[in-house]
């Protein structure tokens, strides 16, 4: 019991810091009061520019150590190594978001339980997607002006991250839902209730994916994490990029990291 309980809060810590902050979505008020200290901590002390810019948050705590130590970090120039003809991606998601927040790190939407991914026979559930603008990833050399990542955790605290990159193009009906709640006000987690149908749309129609093992792109920047990558880009108005990206209010993007030979399959 004892370990299951120390798993729980190494995941929802892991998650919570993943997130920037997650103020809601808990149930248990003891491991709320655990968040918020460490929201305190993680807003104070990593960010894009200056003292907390990327180069450094290796540096800023000991927590932090695997984003200037670890091997199989993120993001990357995804650059397939080996076709294994990967199997059709196994989603079920059916469920409503709950909100959408700006935690000073991004624009999040957090979501209620019951979205699965499944990998592997590992069930995934999601817990929450958001934004950097311009892209963190890249496909074969290219950028791209945003990316959404949707970020799933299994029981037991294991992470999945499906990257979505955005060109520019048609409007993207899910990204003006949530445009049309802005600007929100810094922590202040606002409802929207967004269907399946609109959590589809955000997605390609083809979901062809590359896949590697990784890491989180923010501070702690832990690794083990499992990066499905959609190989089509979807696509957004200028305007919509121009909105999110003025919502978050600085360019998101951690650099591209060394692949160290890791595979990525497609
Ligand atoms: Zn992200």
């Amino acid at each position: 019991m004892r370990k299951v309980i120390g798993y729980s809060a190494i995941a929802i810590s892991t998650l919570f810091l993943m997130s920037g902050c997650v103020k809601e979505g808990y149930k248990k008020h003891e491991v709320k009061v655990e968040e918020h200290s460490v929201k305190h901590e993680a807003h104070k002390h990593w960010g894009y520019s200056g003292d907390v810019a990327p180069a450094n948050w290796g540096k800023l705590d000991e927590k932090f150590k695997m984003c200037a130590e670890g091997k199989t970090q993120m993001p990357i120039d995804i650059k397939p190594t080996k076709d294994i003809d990967l199997p059709k991606l196994d989603l079920k998601y059916g469920v409503n978001s709950k909100s959408v927040v700006n935690n000073g790190h991004t624009v999040q939407v957090n979501m209620n339980s019951g979205d699965t991914l499944t990998i592997d026979g590992r069930i995934y559930e999601l817990k929450q997607f958001h934004f950097h603008t311009p892209s963190e990833n890249h496909i074969k050399g290219k950028s791209f002006p945003l990316e959404a990542h949707f970020v799933h955790a299994t029981k037991d605290g294991k992470l999945a991250v499906i990257a979505i990159l955005f060109k520019e193009g048609a409007m993207n009906p899910t990204l003006a839902k949530i445009i049309k709640a802005f600007p929100l006000q810094k922590d202040k987690p606002v409802k929207l209730e967004l269907s399946k149908e609109y959590i589809d749309v955000l997605m390609p129609p083809k979901h062809d994916y590359y896949k590697t093992m990784g890491s989180l792109t923010t501070p702690p920047c832990s690794e083990g994490v499992t990066w499905i990558i959609f190989k089509n880009p979807q696509t957004a108005s200028k305007a919509q990029i121009e909105a999110i990206h003025k919502e978050i209010n600085q360019n998101n993007n951690r650099p591209i990291q060394p692949t160290n030979g890791r595979e990525i399959y497609e």
